[in-house]
This record gives C-alpha cells, sequence and structure tokens, in this order.
C-alpha cells in the first residue's frame, strides 16, 4: 500500500510514519509538509534514509504539490494543520488557509485520483465545551467556541459532503488531547515538562481546574491503523484518553515525576473563552474495532519525562527560537 500522509514532520503525524514503518514490511509513505514553524525534519531523522519513506515540501493548499503527491497513492492520511489554539486567537487567516482550503484541495484531489481510503484527523475540539458532567458523542452537534476548532469544524463539513456528494471513502477521527515524543514545547505537557527540567515556571491558565482527556501518542497510533484499514467510510469516530484530567493535576504529576517543587506552578490570565472540559464517549471504537487506550496519564507521562530528559538536543533548538520571538510564557 502506498499512503501519503501529510503533515508528517509535525508531533502525530512523525510518529504515525514510524509506526507504519515498522509495522507494515511493504508500506511506501509520501510525506507532504510544509515545514511550518510545527514542521521539524528531525522528527524523521530516522526514517528518511528508508527506500519506503519519500518527503515532500509542499503546502496542501496548493493544488499542483498536492497532485504529484498523491499520484499512486491508495490512501491518504491528513495531519497537516495549524494545531494551537493560542495562535489561531492572535490570527485566525493561517487556520482557514490551511485547515478548510488545504483539507479542500486534498478532497478534491482524492476524488479526482479515486483514492481509496482518506482517513481524515479532526479533533475533539469541534464539540466545543462541556460542564463537569457528560460525554460527546459522534452525533453531538459540532460547536466550535475558538478560531482554531472552528476551522477544524468547517473542514469535518467539507469531509462529509464530500463523503455523500462524490462517495468519497472518507473516515473522520475525532482524538482527544494527545502528547508523546516530538510534540513542540508550545503545547501543554512539553511545555511544562521542559520549563520544569530547566526549574523554570509552570504557566497555568487561570485556576487550572480545566479537564482535558489525555490519548497517548502510541495508543493514538494504533487507532489511526485500525481505522485506515477497517474504519466504516461516511463515520466519525471519538477516540478518547481513559480518564480526564484538570490541569494542575497534570502539573502536579510533572513536577512528581522530576522530584521539583510545587512552587514552580505560576497562575496567568486565563486564555480567552477558554474550553472547560472535554470528554469523549470512544464506544464505537470500542465495539466495531475493539480498541481502547492502554496508556495512562501517569504511565505516559513518565515515558514523556524520560524522552524530554533525554532529547534535550532536540527541544533546546526549539525552545530557542520560541524565546526568541517572544512567543507565549517560555520564560
Ligand atoms: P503539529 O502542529 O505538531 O504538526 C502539524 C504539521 O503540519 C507540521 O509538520 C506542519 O509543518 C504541517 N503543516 C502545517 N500547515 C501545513 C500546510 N499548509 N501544508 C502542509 N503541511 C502543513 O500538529 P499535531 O499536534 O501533530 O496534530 C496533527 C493533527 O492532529 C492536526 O490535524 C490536529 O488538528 C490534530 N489533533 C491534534 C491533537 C493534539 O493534541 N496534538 C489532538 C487532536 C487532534
Amino acid at each position: 500500500m502506498r499512503l501519503l500522509v501529510t503533515g508528517g514532520a509535525g508531533f502525530i503525524g512523525s510518529n504515525f510514519i514510524r509506526y507504519i514503518l515498522q509495522n507494515y514490511a511493504s508500506y511506501q509513505i509520501v510525506n507532504l509538509d510544509a515545514l511550518t514553524y510545527a514542521g521539524n525534519p528531525e522528527n524523521v531523522r530516522d526514517v528518511e534514509s528508508s527506500d519506503r519513506y519519500h518527503f515532500i515540501r509542499g503546502r496542501i493548499e496548493d493544488p499542483k504539490a498536492v497532485t504529484e503527491a498523491m499520484v499512486g497513492a491508495d490512501a491518504v492520511v491528513h495531519f497537516a494543520a495549524e494545531s494551537h489554539v493560542d495562535r489561531s486567537i492572535e490570527d485566525a487567516t493561517p487556520f482557514l488557509v490551511t485547515n478548510v482550503l488545504g483539507t479542500e484541495v486534498l478532497l478534491d484531489a482524492a476524488r479526482k485520483m479515486r483514492v481509496r481510503r482518506f482517513l481524515h484527523v479532526s479533533t475533539d475540539e469541534v464539540y466545543g465545551s462541556l460542564g463537569l458532567n457528560g460525554y460527546f458523542t459522534e452525533e453531538s452537534p459540532l460547536r466550535p467556541r475558538s478560531p482554531y476548532a472552528a476551522s477544524k469544524a468547517a473542514a469535518d463539513h467539507l469531509v462529509q459532503a464530500y463523503a455523500i456528494m462524490y462517495e468519497l471513502p472518507v473516515v473522520i477521527a475525532r482524538p482527544s488531547n494527545a502528547f508523546g515524543p516530538y510534540q513542540y514545547p508550545e503545547k501543554f505537557i512539553p511545555l511544562l515538562v521542559t520549563n520544569a527540567l530547566d526549574d523554570r515556571t509552570l504557566p497555568i491558565y487561570g485556576t487550572g481546574e480545566n479537564v482535558r482527556e489525555w490519548v497517548y501518542v502510541q495508543d493514538l497510533c494504533r487507532a489511526f491503523d485500525l481505522l485506515l484499514h477497517e474504519g466504516r467510510p461516511g463515520q466519525a469516530y471519538n477516540v478518547g484518553g481513559q480518564a480526564g484530567a484538570a490541569n494542575l493535576e497534570v502539573a502536579r504529576l510533572i513536577l512528581g515525576l522530576l522530584g521539583k517543587p510545587g512552587s514552580l506552578i505560576t497562575f496567568v490570565p486565563d486564555r480567552p473563552g477558554h474550553d472547560f472540559r472535554y470528554a469523549l464517549d470512544s464506544g464505537i471504537m470500542k465495539r466495531e474495532l475493539g480498541w481502547e487506550p492502554t496508556v495512562c496519564l501517569e504511565e505516559g507521562l513518565k515515558q514523556v519525562v524520560a524522552w524530554y530528559e533525554d532529547r534535550r538536543d532536540w527541544w533546546e533548538r526549539v525552545k530557542e527560537r520560541l524565546q526568541r520571538e517572544s512567543r507565549g510564557y517560555w520564560s
């Protein structure tokens, strides 16, 4: 099988490429990635010498680049996105260009080139925010509350429209918050881990009560594998973690693992419109595909902390750039 993976130089995409090359000896992968600030060739350094892997630098909203990259592809696995909510609050335009227009260009090419499977990677954020109770199912209405989530919801609608209008064999994955190796250190867990490693403060929005459901990236890759091969065309699938945790709890777990003091935690003004809680009912993944997350938050954090301790070479360069740009809470 020949796969076109978009955004494969980012966090989840690079883990997925590694997973597929390890688990499917005959699969070929083309990785189409624009190498934006979030894309890093080092994330795929270990696979670039493989003759089953081919990298193309290009943008998904560029029809020419997409058509070239899709030649001969049996399936598309679409990760490429602008993915950071805080950046979307500052400027939504790149989110619309990549997440909406880019997805449309990919869908259009997939339709014309008769691709046999289009796995679209969406997010739980398309559903909006929950209070203390309840879960989102795949039937929940899409009520996005940030420009990032709105752009992802627009893409989901396009994907579903292509399934109906053109019978394109699409499958949508809606994962909860992911964590693991190679995650860009502007995101919550790697930001906290790398700041703690350097005895810097851990910035926590508001009171730290916001709840997220964390899913380990290896569990996600297994879910994407199942969805790629066995997902029902036209269906959306929630892919959630084992349990929700408040941001403050995650910060305390990280400090505990590193033996650092609680005094490093610093509360900062809340993100505007900050979604309070996401929680997914992932029952369809379990019933149809037998998938369940296997790595709990505590175990995943142990692995993540060990990885970031070991890979200073990887994250220090990235953080230096963030600090030069004076972005966010990186001091
Ligand atoms: P990321 O920001 O780490 O990586 C995104 C990748 O896409 C980068 O390599 C970047 O260079 C590339 N890219 C961006 N714009 C592009 C364009 N116009 N053309 C080609 N490539 C482009 O993202 P991630 O965390 O790996 O997320 C991957 C996907 O999973 C996204 O669609 C995201 O919405 C979704 N998702 C992420 C999470 C999470 O917690 N990380 C949770 C749910 C869903």
